[in-house]
């Protein structure tokens, strides 16, 4: 394969306008149209990785099949290209200064002084080449965190314009911009993108193309105006209007014939017409569904979607499926209690309990349960949700009031979620929780094996506490059933109710593997139980 081109997108004037979006929609065009692309994200906060954040800060945080924990852009990347991503797909400032003091203790520097240039940007520069030297893609688009002119960000543009000078022709700049709308003067004002740009050509580097966020159409003449003040041709003002879905800015931006401009400037041969048919398929479905349910999605970050941001994006590919449209309420498990549990639920179609840490929430989470439980509501436990629904049941249907995960109440005698001593064998990486992908065997007759269709599957884990298999039999017996395990230690991964419509609690997270092409089967016969509940209320 030729050498890899490479394709930058960075961000002016606010954060928040949709950079990932942007470059997985670019993505999409271009692997529409035959090539082998891949994204990656360099993130600039010092954390070596996302996991240790608070979702209230950063949003989720996204795990990759080898067990990389990453920013939720890369979600995005996986649901719009259907390819899984990697550890080297996400980078932050944090691991690069590990490496670089890493080398440095080791002596590699030779008592060099180690500074930001070279040393620093010459690891962002080996990092930001690894995934296109692989040869296994013939574009690679990196996006930039952060917004131009941050400090954090200087050291990043300060390798982009290293790159594009050391690349030539097999570079190329994207900045993505606002141009807002002045209602007082009712117009829009390019002013902001002229400075962006400016603070961009202050470090050396001139973008290639613009792509203006805008909630209104931009006019030829603005575009002239945008493309004389910022050294770019008229046709690489690229708008991107504000949209009623996500995985509508594909189409956008194949309208603004954002692909033709990138491969033209690339030196890049367009070869056909991107083959979009799945795509609009979908997008016809998601916006004339013939169905409609209520899901509560019950979680303590609930303020916050961003927290949950997988497990939404799953329920509408799993509604597009359906022909369905899902509409999700946000309930706050701090907010259940045995009292209202009925006022908050008795309306709804299915509830999912999310995944978390930590107690705050979690009898509200139990609460939920029991009424899901008693009352045949479809309902779908991720990863602590799964934790809690082993809980509830053995509070409620076993009878051990003081049934608990040790996680939060370590001195319980029946600690029926526990940190399992011999799981430290088959951690992979992070410390002490399970992360990535492990495989699963299925139990045959069970929903599970009916849902999946196989009996061998694989998904994501993160986590550090498991169902606790001393007490599988009292479970078993009293009609909780283990119906996927992991085939090397035993851990149940799945469970569910015998007689309940629809009750599976999952101690893995399927939502990190539902994209537009594949909706994930748990989410699609989820809805699809829900749907059922529809059905009969009439
Ligand atoms: N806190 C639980 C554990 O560590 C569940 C984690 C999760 O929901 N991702 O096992």
């Amino acid at each position: 394969m030729a050498a890899a081109k490479y394709i930058f997108v960075t961000g002016g004037v606010t954060s928040s306008l949709g950079k990932g979006i942007i470059s997985a929609s670019l993505a999409k065009l271009l692997q529409a149209r035959g090539y082998s692309v891949t994204i990656q994200k360099f993130d600039p906060y010092i954390n070596v990785d996302p996991g240790t954040l608070n979702p209230y800060e950063h949003g989720e945080c996204f795990v990759t099949n080898d067990g990389a924990e990453t920013d939720l852009d890369l979600g995005h990347y996986e649901r719009f290209l259907n390819k899984p991503t990697s550890q080297a797909n996400n980078v932050t400032t944090g691991r690069i200064y590990q490496t670089v003091i890493n080398k440095e203790r080791e002596g590699a520097y030779l008592g060099k002084t180690v500074q930001v240039i070279p040393h620093i940007t010459d690891e962002i520069k080996r990092r930001m080449l690894l995934l296109g030297e692989s040869g296994e893609h013939e574009i690679v688009i990196t996006e930039i965190g952060g917004t131009v002119g941050d400090i954090e960000s200087l050291p990043y543009v300060e390798t982009v314009r290293q790159l594009k000078w050391e690349l030539g022709s097999a570079a190329m700049v994207i900045h993505l911009t606002l141009i807002p709308f002045l209602a007082a003067a009712g117009e829009l004002k390019t002013k902001p993108t002229q400075h962006s740009v400016k603070s961009l050509l202050e470090l050396g580097v001139q973008p290639d193309v613009l792509v203006c966020r805008t909630e209104r159409s931009l006019s030829a003449e603005l575009r002239r105006k945008v493309a004389l003040f910022c050294n770019v041709n008229v046709n690489a003002v690229i708008e991107s209007i504000d949209a009623e879905s996500i995985y509508d800015v594909p189409l956008l931006m194949y309208k603004e014939q954002l692909d033709k401009v990138v491969l033209n400037k690339l030196k890049l041969p367009l070869k056909h017409e991107p083959e979009l048919d799945q795509w609009k398929v979908f997008l016809g479905k998601l916006k004339n569904p013939v169905h409609e349910v209520r899901i509560g999605l019950v979680g303590k970050y609930v303020e916050l979607k961003d927290a949950y941001k997988s497990i939404a994006e799953a329920f509408i590919h799993a509604g597009v499926a359906n022909e369905c449209r899902v509409k999700l309420e946000w309930i706050h498990s701090e907010k259940i209690d045995a009292e209202n549990v009925a006022a908050k639920l008795s309306h709804l179609h299915g509830v999912l309990v999310a995944p978390g840490f930590g107690d705050r929430g979690i009898e509200g989470k139990i609460s939920a349960i029991r009424y899901v439980r008693e009352n045949n509501i479809p309902f779908l436990g991720i990863c602590l949700g799964m934790q809690c629904a082993v809980i509830e049941f053995a509070r409620n249907v076993i009878g051990w009031k003081d049934a608990h995960s040790t996680e939060m109440n370590p001195a319980t005698k029946h600690p029926v979620i526990d940190f399992m001593e011999d799981q430290k064998r088959v951690t992979k990486k992070g410390g002490t929780m399970r992360l990535g992908e492990y495989a699963c065997v299925l139990e045959k007759g069970t929903k599970a094996a009916a849902v999946y269709g196989k009996s061998r599957i694989g998904e994501r884990h993160r986590h550090r506490y498991e169902f606790n298999n001393k007490f599988i039999h009292d479970f078993e017996k009293a009609g909780l059933m283990p119906s996927g395990k992991n085939p090397d230690s035993g851990l149940v991964e799945i469970v569910e109710l015998k007689n309940h419509p629809w009750f599976v609690g999952v101690q893995f997270h399927p939502e990190y593997k539902s994209t537009v092409e594949n909706p994930h089967p748990l989410f699609v016969r989820f809805i699809r139980a829900t749907m059922e509940r529809v059905k009969s209320a009439y």
